[in-house]
């Protein structure tokens, strides 16, 4: 016979035991539901391939909002889809009349407890679907950063003025995160947070997000400012830059394939950091469980909670809404 001083399995045994020595939990507060605002009224279009994610107008959306958070949600990233595109994005100023801007109005009225984070880029709402000014360069039309930070300045501002509680940038763009801070704190809104998309990479995973916020480039690609897929020490060097910048929070985008990348994090800077589980992440849940190949429920509770364990303070996740009503 075999004399075993230590059994793991002695505390595994019941689901007592389970949650007496369970590492991490997964809560409310962690989970963040993005959500896209579409110009009109009566607006509520089904995404394709995101099954129960749809565009909104803003009454819909007020409702929307008001349930998640009565179901216990503490925030919403809100992304916007303008009537009109220009080459500049100019909507995304537009105090206005800017969506996002109508939006923040509509909801700080309406659920003043949510905090409303929005996104901050252009791809959405340029013709040409890049995330920000364009200049040519040896015959060919590339991303401008440094043209950009003035674009994304009169942004930030507009959004703030407009009722945003914190501020996530998501292009990539050199320097803006530090634009962004210096244009808040100069305007009087130094209280406000930043969650920067600091290690956003260029992947295959976000198809169904440009269905949703009909963002797609409509030439070339955003390899040439977002992250490769290979590199993790790169990742790094970006969160110290947006850290040294203001960063509040910073985030990893996507999380399914990254989580070394929000373990590295963690281990090496001392802040809260988000993992984006992205558009594709969902569709691919979404999709085999409608098949019956996966239990939706188990699956998504399991890639949450291994967020939390990979060291994610935060969770953006399209299955927030629905993971909100199963944590036990
Ligand atoms: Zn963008």
């Amino acid at each position: 016979m075999t004399y075993l001083v230590n059994r793991l399995s002695r505390l595994r045994a019941n689901e007592t035991f389970r949650q007496m020595v369970r590492e991490n939990r997964l809560e409310a507060g962690d989970l963040i539901q993005p959500l896209f605002v579409h110009h009109g009224d009566q607006v509520k279009n089904e995404i394709d391939s995101m099954p129960g994610q749809f565009q909104y107008s803003i009454d819909n959306l007020i409702e929307v909002t008001q349930r998640l958070y009565d179901a216990g949600l503490r925030a919403v990233l809100l992304f916007g889809i303008p009537a009109g595109k220009d080459e500049a994005g100019s909507d995304t100023w537009d105090d206005e009349h800017g969506i996002i801007q109508q939006a923040l109005r509509a909801l700080k009225k309406a659920v003043p407890k949510m905090i409303l984070i929005t996104d901050v880029c252009f791809c959405e709402y340029t013709t040409h679907g890049h995330c920000g000014v364009l200049v040519e360069r040896n015959g060919q039309k590339v991303l401008d950063h440094d043209a950009t930070l003035d674009n994304l300045a009169l942004q930030a501002a507009s959004h703030a003025r407009s009722g945003a509680d914190m501020l996530a940038p998501s292009g990539m763009i050199d320097g803006a995160v530090g634009i962004i801070r210096e244009t808040l704190d100069g305007l009087g809104y130094q209280h406000l947070p930043i969650m920067s998309y600091s290690a956003k990479y260029a992947s295959s995973f976000y198809g169904p997000f440009r269905d949703a916020a009909q963002g797609a480039p409509q030439f070339g690609d955003r390899r040439s400012h977002q992250m490769d897929c290979a590199n993790s020490n790169e990742a790094l060097r970006e969160v110290e830059i947006d850290i040294q910048e203001g960063a509040d929070i910073v985030m990893v985008k996507p999380a399914l394939s990254f989580m070394d990348v929000i373990c590295r994090i963690k281990e090496l800077f001392n802040i809260p950091c988000a993992a984006y589980n992205v558009s594709g992440e969902y569709a691919m849940v979404k999709a085999a469980s409608e098949r019956g190949w996966l239990d939706e429920k188990q699956c998504v509770m399991e890639i949450l909670t291994s967020f939390k364990r990979a060291g994610a303070d935060l969770i953006i996740t399209y299955h927030a809404g629905d993971a909100v009503n199963w944590l036990p």
